[in-house]
């Protein structure tokens, strides 16, 4: 009997087959279409039944906010490559930089410069400076909260390297906000396809343009996806390091991509170092405690209980002088000793490093916790200007992936999502506006050479690593810690 409905369902499929085939058959005859999106295949017999007209990857603030200054008449297609909430954006704590008042604009221009060592291009910091605060209002109607004062004004908080008060944020918890909300409304969108577990492998090049890229999803072959502009929001490369603060599958991918296609990388050695993460004997990503707690008066002490740095200077003059002192020490950490901020302050304003902190044994409020310096961000990256065009034609640059000279060789604190936020806008921007001819291609990529991930990922760590040596062999021997990485 049970043999018997088998069979049947068995024959009633292949009757729905050869139906479906004759009907597809007899639409074609008629139509005189060919029904299968012939132009646009993938390789391998797998069919991506879609063409782009931009593929944004990388779902951080970057990749989100792209998204979400396209035209809606652009048939989007955004992936990443873990879910979409697992990204660096999301981590943000201390907050969000934004020009106070017409008085700030030098103030502010002078402390972006001084912690680039003026290497900063001017032009960036002045557009990412002034456009701060529309993105700031752009935000608040989108969704996201900032703290705000008993009397309903925005809550402005400091961070090293700061003149003032001029940093917005949401708790500890400042990238989740923003990420989340601008999330929220990425998904209300009918133009935008969006897929998680993605991993952009290449790009696909016809002469000197970039025209699709090749992409994996989850238990599939790598396939080959065409479109106009591909715009890369990959973040940074904190996962080729073993202490960073970084998710660590933020691998740095796409400089890889770059070199092997001759797209132009600018800086890649300027890797900022983090002071402070909470000391850890296991392996994984470093828990970062937010500059703005040196902000708010806690202070860096020796292993005799010494204060031995100014904290509020610039990262790298801390991260710096922590190093030395561990040295001095021999030992593997220092302290951070939290007694001047208010147990109210600290709950208030920190909760998720108190909960943290509390969960890793430490109660901050009654001790001192150990910290040591940690990779953190790259202010280097694929060479791009302040509208995100890299060397290659149609390929797009912005947020951490790019270097458009705005942090110089050093980024000044909670300066990074609004980079990341006004260069993607305009990244967006130009894309909407260009209305240059644009000729489809579909040109071929063997796809077999993508079918080894693990390889792939080893020789692309090989060769970001090998371009920061070739750039600055000191910072490679201090920092990258050949021996012991993931
Ligand atoms: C712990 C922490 C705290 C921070 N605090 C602050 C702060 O307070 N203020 C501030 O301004 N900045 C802060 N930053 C920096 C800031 O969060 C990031 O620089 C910024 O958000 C970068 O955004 P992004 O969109 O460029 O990249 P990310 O948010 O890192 O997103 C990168 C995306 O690319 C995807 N991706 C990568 N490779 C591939 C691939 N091959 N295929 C498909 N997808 C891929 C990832 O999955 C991810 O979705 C902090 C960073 C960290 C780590």
């Amino acid at each position: 009997m049970r043999k018997s409905i088998k069979a049947t369902r068995k024959n009633v499929g292949a009757c729905k087959i050869i139906l479906a085939k004759k009907v597809v058959k007899t639409i074609k005859k008629c139509l005189k279409i060919d029904i299968k999106p012939q132009k646009y295949v993938g390789q391998e017999g797998i069919y991506m039944d879609n063409f782009y007209d931009v593929i944004v990857v990388g779902t951080g603030v970057a990749g989100l906010y792209a998204t979400l200054n396209l035209n809606r008449d652009k048939k989007v297609l955004l992936v990443t490559k873990d879910e979409v909430l697992n990204c660096d954006s999301y981590l943000a704590q201390g907050g969000i930089c934004t020009l106070l008042d017409e008085k700030d604009y030098k103030p502010y221009f002078e402390d972006t410069l001084k912690a680039g060592r003026f290497e900063n291009d001017l032009i960036a910091v002045h557009d990412m400076i002034v456009q701060s605060k529309e993105i700031i209002n752009d935000l608040i109607s989108k969704g996201v909260n900032f703290d705000k004062n008993t009397d309903g004004s925005l809550n402005y908080t400091r961070e090293g390297g700061h003149s003032t008060f001029r940093i917005l944020h949401h708790k500890d918890v400042t990238g989740k906000e923003i990420t989340s909300k601008l999330y929220d409304r990425v998904k209300e969108l009918d133009n935008v396809t969006i897929k998680e577990f993605c991993l952009v492998m290449d790009i696909i090049k016809d002469g000197n343009s970039c025209v699709g890229v090749v992409l994996k999803e989850k238990n599939n072959l790598p396939v080959a996806v065409y479109c106009r502009d591909v715009i890369f929001a990959t973040g940074g490369l904190g996962g080729l390091f073993v202490n960073s603060t970084n998710f660590s599958h933020i691998t740095g991918d796409s400089f890889a991509i770059a070199i092997r296609n001759g797209v132009e990388l600018k800086n890649i050695n300027y890797i900022q170092i983090h002071p402070t993460v909470l000391y850890s004997k296991s392996k994984g990503r470093r828990f970062l405690i937010s500059e703005s707690v040196r902000g708010e008066g806690a202070k860096l002490l020796n292993k005799n209980g010494e204060r031995f740095i100014n904290e509020l200077l610039p990262r790298d003059v801390v991260a710096g002088a922590i190093m030395e002192q561990m040295r001095k020490d021999n030992t593997k950490h220092v302290w951070l000793d939290f007694s001047d901020i208010s147990n109210a302050e600290i709950l208030h304003h920190f909760p998720n490093i108190y909960n943290k902190c509390l969960e890793e044994g430490y109660d901050v409020t009654k001790e001192p916790i150990p910290v040591v310096p940690a990779q953190h961000y790259l202010m280097g990256g694929i060479r791009a200007d302040i509208c995100g065009v890299t060397s290659l034609k149609h390929l797009y640059a912005v947020g951490e992936t790019a270097n458009n000279g705005v942090h110089g060789a050093n980024r000044l604190a909670s300066n990074s999502l609004l980079e990341s936020l006004t260069f993607s806008k305009n990244c967006a921007r130009v894309i909407n506006y260009d209305k240059s001819e644009f000729k489809n291609s579909t040109a071929k990529i063997d796809l077999k050479k993508y079918s080894d991930i693990q390889q792939w990922q080893n020789e692309n760590k090989k060769l970001v690593l090998e371009e920061i040596r070739k750039n600055d062999e000191v910072f490679y021997d201090k920092w990258c810690n050949i021996q012991s990485k993931r």
